[in-house]
């Protein structure tokens, strides 16, 4: 299964039509135009808030592939906060401090 990464993005641009020398794509499925990202059509076909109106022609299949695209999008900035942070807390932190101080 390669549900991530590369393959991800492809798949939403499989989802668009690119205009040829125009700045915006638009939906395979509904024909609405869009500028920006693509991470804004993504949310438009995956029906979830994201400055685009939702798609309402996009197969259910298809809906659901992109919610887990975004959902798998969304931990993975989770687990780079988490990660950040606990880098954070070592550099920032007092070293002298024990965490289980309290
Ligand atoms: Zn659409």
């Amino acid at each position: 299964m390669n549900e991530k990464g590369e393959d991800g993005k492809d798949k939403a641009w499989k989802s668009t039509k690119k205009v040829d020398g125009e700045r915006y794509f638009s939906c395979a499925f509904c024909d609405q135009k869009s500028s920006g990202t693509i991470s804004r059509l993504k949310h438009h076909l995956a029906d979830t808030p994201g400055g685009m109106k939702v798609c309402n022609k996009v197969p259910a299949n298809v809906k659901k592939e992109f919610q887990l695209l975004l959902k798998v999008f969304k931990d993975d900035k989770n687990k780079r906060n988490m990660m950040l942070r606990e880098i954070g807390a070592g550099i920032g932190g007092g070293s002298n401090k024990s965490p289980i101080d309290k």
